[in-house]
């Protein structure tokens, strides 16, 4: 198991993400900034429980993110 953390108050809603991993990620119409799904709010900051297997994709928008906006913790 791993934890895929949003700070999405800093999200410039660039939507590398979303390209990267649509089955995770969508832009909100609402505020234009990325929207991890199924995530919950803690304070500002997103977070969902993701499998071993799932985490080299939400690695991969991590590292796309250009504000660093996403963390993958394991
Ligand atoms: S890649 Fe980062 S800045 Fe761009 S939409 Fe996703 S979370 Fe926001």
């Amino acid at each position: 198991m791993a934890t895929v953390i949003h700070r999405r108050n800093k999200c410039i809603g660039c939507n590398y993400c979303v390209e990267i991993a649509p089955e995770f990620w969508r832009m909100s119409r609402k505020d234009g900034k990325a929207v991890l799904l199924g995530a919950d709010d803690k304070r500002g900051n997103w977070v969902l429980k993701i499998s071993d297997a799932e985490i080299d994709i939400n690695r991969r928008a991590a590292d796309a993110c250009p504000v660093k906006v996403i963390d993958v913790r394991e």
